[in-house]
């Protein structure tokens, strides 16, 4: 059903959760302490573009910024100069200062300018509500450019949809507000974190880059050493196996904002590189670690958006959320739900179902109320997703005038329709949808749907609602059917359930849950974690059913295995991933607009134009001799 889930940071698939319009920028004051401007002695200014009113009228002021936007009303030159925190009307008028007036006619967008002048009091009725500094405007008798700038990429004030432009100038696209909005509440999430975390005890530790490789989901970034020829660091997945070592060491608490590389394919919302909250803690249990994300949400959410969120968290095992929603994020922001029907058609004369039952496998619907009248283009639509997702199509019923419209309903017999009626609750208008298939993939399929049909009958709140919820008992291991074995379902080093040891020397490795957690809000996953494997015993035992020889094991987690031996405490921790919650924060859809220099969607970044050739002399340092053969991107 999933793939490594070892990413909080980054999801395949875009839930209907992201596809909002961000946040307001008012919605989210433009000011507080820890990013003002602190304009004390300032050479350049005495004010920054966000602080004049009514009550400034009549002072002699200094202004520094850009030239937002430039209006000639017939030789009168009206500027909106604007910094980092707003913007204020600047008036150059020729019968106030003539030789300041026609320097100002030189003036382009983006100039860099510092003014000095009068603050005054805006003409009756030309007053602008929606401008903070609205009421007045600045009417100079100095202006000094500082720069000037060549012909703009695109204009600053406009929706640009084309993206690698804008990352290609990406340094200008940051002037945009929203962007540069973006940069301060994420600044504010990073410091809310430190200070809560702090406040709690735990210890910011950094840990190293440079790092070993080890087989631990995804694929590593590898840096070649030049000190010792033909061997490689790795750049960390994570801090995952340092952060252990570090509860070894006696640290008890540790957290780190702490970047993470993985080189994946960077299909949907991907980074090769992104920041995640990094937490562990020695002698807990996870309701300890439960406690200390929500109180960090919590202070985050206070901080950042000044709204309070209810603690503590709902809780779901896995196996109810799969069973109830379809999905292991369930967006519970709408609220249907996935209903079994398994035992109601176990003889059924539809044979489509008995087979699916009588093969092990579930028959689960959704009512998708009032959705009747659906499309047929929208119902062939969701039978493709269907088929994307295992299903071998898509049964369905229509509810209209009275009458259950379907080819399939003639083969149901009266308890059977009786059994739907009131387990779906279903009314005139009502469409319901249908999965008979192996369990995993009969749920998956009517999760997918479910969040389609949200986002057609367009389900999801309006106003904002912030429904985190905590997903547990994950199962521990996981079958490959393309690499034949079974893989973690989120590291190596997760701990199973005490009661689901046995099942390792019984080999039914499926059947193990994990002592392991993911927080979701609003459909997404925002951080996973796990209690850790402590004893090198039971450590054995899990790269043992990895199917991690003995040898390698040593070669590659001698490290962790001799540390496991000498006196490591029982602990565990969690992951959030900071770009995708202050994404949810901010309201954007994307990681990108809340990272100041992302990579596009091919890995590249188009502005210092990387990844680059390099030198010969570098690669021969390197011992590194290239084949010649180029990969077409
Ligand atoms: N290191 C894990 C990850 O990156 C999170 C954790 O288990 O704490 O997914």
């Amino acid at each position: 059903m999933r793939t490594c889930k070892r990413n909080p940071a980054c999801h395949p698939e875009r839930s209907v959760a992201e596809s909002k319009d961000p946040v307001a920028l008012s919605s989210i004051s433009q000011r507080d302490s820890s990013t003002s401007l602190g304009m004390t002695k300032n050479m350049y200014r005495t004010h920054d573009c966000n602080s004049l009113r009514k009550s400034d009228i009549g002072k002699q002021v200094r202004l520094a910024g850009w030239v937002h936007v430039l209006r000639d009303h017939g030789g009168v030159i009206f500027i909106d100069l604007r910094d980092r925190e707003g913007l204020t009307q600047v008036v150059f008028r020729p019968e106030e200062n003539a030789e300041v007036a026609k320097e100002a006619h030189t003036l382009r967008s983006e100039d860099v300018i510092e003014i000095s002048g009068r603050v005054a009091a805006r003409v009756p009725g030309t007053e602008n509500p929606r401008l903070a500094t609205g009421d007045i405007e600045v009417i100079p008798n100095r202006l000094r450019i500082l720069n000037r700038a060549d012909a703009l990429p695109f204009p600053i004030d406009a929706e640009v949809h084309n993206e690698d432009l804008r990352m290609t100038y990406r340094y200008y696209d940051l002037r945009r507000p929203q962007l540069s909005r973006n940069l301060r509440v994420r600044h504010r999430v990073a410091k809310a974190t430190r200070d809560y975390l702090d406040s709690q005890g735990y210890v910011e530790v950094e840990t190293p880059i440079l790092s070993k490789s080890t087989p631990e989901g995804a694929r590593d970034f590898l840096v070649p050493s030049r000190l010792t020829p033909g061997k490689f660091y790795a750049l960390p997945q994570a801090p995952q196996q340092y952060k252990q070592l570090l509860m070894v060491a006696g640290v008890e608490k540790y957290f780190q904002i702490a970047r993470c590389f993985r080189d994946e394919d960077l299909r949907a919302d991907r980074q090769p590189e992104f920041t995640q909250i990094d937490i562990e803690a020695s002698f807990v249990t996870p309701d300890d670690i439960f406690a200390i994300t929500e109180g960090m949400l919590a202070a985050i959410f206070k901080a950042a958006r000044n709204v309070d969120i209810k603690t503590p968290f709902d809780r779901l095992t896995y196996r109810e959320a799969i069973n109830r929603y379809g999905s292991d994020k369930p967006d519970r922001r709408f609220g249907v739900q996935l209903v079994d029907l398994s035992d109601d058609f176990r003889a059924s004369g539809f044979k489509v179902f008995r087979n699916a039952v009588d093969s092990g496998g579930v028959i689960k619907a959704i009512n998708a109320t009032g959705f009747a009248g659906i499309t047929t283009g929208q119902i062939e639509e969701l039978t493709e997703t269907a088929k994307l997702f295992g299903a071998k199509g898509l049964a369905f019923i229509k509810i209209e005038n009275g009458e259950w419209k379907s080819p399939i309903v003639k083969f149901f017999s009266d308890g059977e329709k009786a059994a739907l009626q009131s387990k779906l609750r279903i009314e005139e208008g009502d469409l319901i949808l249908f999965g008979a298939d192996r369990w995993e993939t009969a749920c998956e399929v009517l999760g997918r749907i479910r969040l389609r049909v949200a986002e057609i009958q367009k389900l999801t709140p309006t106003s904002e609602v912030w429904d985190f919820l905590w997903v547990t008992d994950f199962p521990l291991l996981q079958w490959s059917v393309e690499e034949n074995k079974w893989n973690a379902m989120h590291h190596p080093f997760t701990r199973p359930k005490a009661d689901d040891v046995p099942l390792f020397d019984a080999k039914k490795f499926g059947e193990i849950r994990a002592e392991a957690y993911d927080v979701v809000l609003n459909g997404v996953e925002i951080g996973g974690g796990s209690m850790r494997i402590h004893e090198s015993e039971l450590q054995e035992k899990m790269f043992e059913a990895l199917g991690i020889r003995s040898e390698d094991r040593q070669s590659l987690f001698g490290h962790l295995l001799r540390a496991l031996r000498l006196g490591a405490p029982p602990h565990g921790g969690i992951a959030l991933g900071l770009d995708r919650l202050v994404m949810l924060v901010c309201g954007e859809d994307t990681i990108r607009d809340v990272m100041a220099f992302p990579k596009n969607n091919r890995g590249l970044d188009l502005m210092t134009q990387s990844p680059a050739e390099v030198d010969p002399r570098q690669l021969r340092d390197l011992s590194i001799k290239l084949t010649g053969e180029k990969k077409s991107g």
